[in-house]
């Protein structure tokens, strides 16, 4: 199959590198352009690309193509399909690897329509079996794994972070071929003004966090001494996860609480939700807490490799196979306990650095 292979990427929002996922999306176009005996191109969409090419400069490709200039700083439909498109026609690339960012989400599929190629999203794995390509994805909440080739070129595809293994290298030089991309009136009716988003420690969704820390209903329940302690559940959560970076993952029980009007942490939504009817993050480790692992919100740990869990109760769900590591213990005691740990290790960091300055 595929001669040329074209590995898309956008620059990283602080512009001096690409988003993380391009780097596993590069990670498996290199090999399968050694599989496949084919050639690798690179193509960039940003302001500009010096900084990002540079990451990419030792990693082998054939040619480094970009759309550059202000009209391809932020995300925005019009301009990102026609640079996506005016690269991919440039490379004349068969099979397009590109990494699932919500950037590229929303415009690839509208490149390949352009190209009378075709797309698959929520790709996990791609591997040439005997000269054919196969790409890997999960369906019914992952718990079908379906196998798709393809005959269509090309073949774009786009890739879910977390699941190939990033290309590393030393920082270069690299020789950038411009491609001029004159978007026309009609492409710039729409004019990204800023960004609002919520303080990056308000944010407790970290899909790159290596710890999933996850809060089940107990939290909020009578505790031994027969009341509620939510006030104090809430500061020792919010605590752990800035100390800690960890992402913050719900049970369902928990989540709903807030639509039964009941007293609830103010920072979990439903977005948090982690099972068979909520998501199934990808982290290298979980902490569960206060939660009793039942099955349909276990469902969601799948791609969780090392699971701990802290419970009260000695016959919880976790304890019955579905974690590595069961602490029967008090959540409110264990966290006040890791936070204090993190603390001082945040207070030694300090005095190592102030001592090296
Ligand atoms: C079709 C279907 C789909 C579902 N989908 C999902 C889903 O996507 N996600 C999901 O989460 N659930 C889902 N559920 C619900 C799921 O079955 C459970 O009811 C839910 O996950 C229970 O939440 P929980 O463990 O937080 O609460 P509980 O079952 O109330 O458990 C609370 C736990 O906290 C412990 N605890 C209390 N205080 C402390 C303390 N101080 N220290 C330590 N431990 C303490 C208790 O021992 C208890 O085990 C689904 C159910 C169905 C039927």
């Amino acid at each position: 199959m595929s001669g040329s292979i074209l590995c898309l990427a956008h620059v990283s929002e602080a512009g001096d590198a690409l988003p993380k996922a391009s780097y596993e999306v590069l990670g498996t176009a290199l090999k399968l352009t050694k599989q496949l005996n084919a050639k690798l191109t690179i193509g960039l969409i940003g302001a500009d690309v010096t900084a990002a090419s540079g990451t990419v400069a030792n990693a082998g490709a054939e040619r480094i193509l970009a759309v550059t200039g202000p009209d391809f700083a932020t995300a925005h439909y019009a301009s990102d399909v026609a640079a996506a498109e005016a690269i991919c026609r440039s490379a004349g690339a068969e099979l397009v690897l590109a990494p699932a960012t919500s950037r590229f989400m929303r415009v690839l599929a509208g490149v390949a329509h352009r190209l009378n190629g075709c797309v698959d999203t929520h790709v996990t794995a791609l591997e040439a079996v005997n000269g054919e390509l196969q790409a890997m994805r999960w369906h019914y909440r992952q718990r079908i794994e379906a196998v798709i080739r393809r005959d269509t070129r090309p073949w774009i595809v786009l890739l879910e972070s977390g699941c190939n293994a990033p290309w590393t290298g030393a920082i270069g030089a690299a020789k950038v071929e411009e491609i001029a991309v004159t978007l026309p009136e009609a492409a710039k009716r729409t004019v990204v003004t800023g960004v609002r988003a919520p303080k990056s420690d308000a944010q407790t969704i970290r899909p790159d966090a290596d710890l999933l820390f996850v809060a089940g209903a107990g939290w909020t329940k009578k505790q031994a001494d027969g009341k509620p302690h939510i006030d104090q559940a809430e500061t020792l959560i919010l605590d752990f996860l800035r100390a800690s970076g960890a992402s913050l993952g719900g049970s369902k029980s928990l989540v709903d609480q807030t639509g039964e009007s009941q007293a609830v942490l103010g920072f979990m939504t439903h977005l948090n939700q982690v099972g068979q009817t909520g998501s199934t993050p990808r982290h290298p480790k979980g902490l569960s807490t206060c939660c009793h692992g039942e099955e349909p919100h276990v469902v969601g740990w799948r791609f969780i490799n090392e699971r701990r869990a802290v419970n009260l109760d000695p016959n919880c769900g976790w304890a019955r196979g579905k974690a590595d590591v069961l602490y029967v213990a008090d959540a409110f005691e264990v966290l006040a306990k890791l936070n204090a740990l993190l603390a001082q290790r945040s207070q030694t960091n300090f005095e190592a650095v102030a001592q090296g300055a």
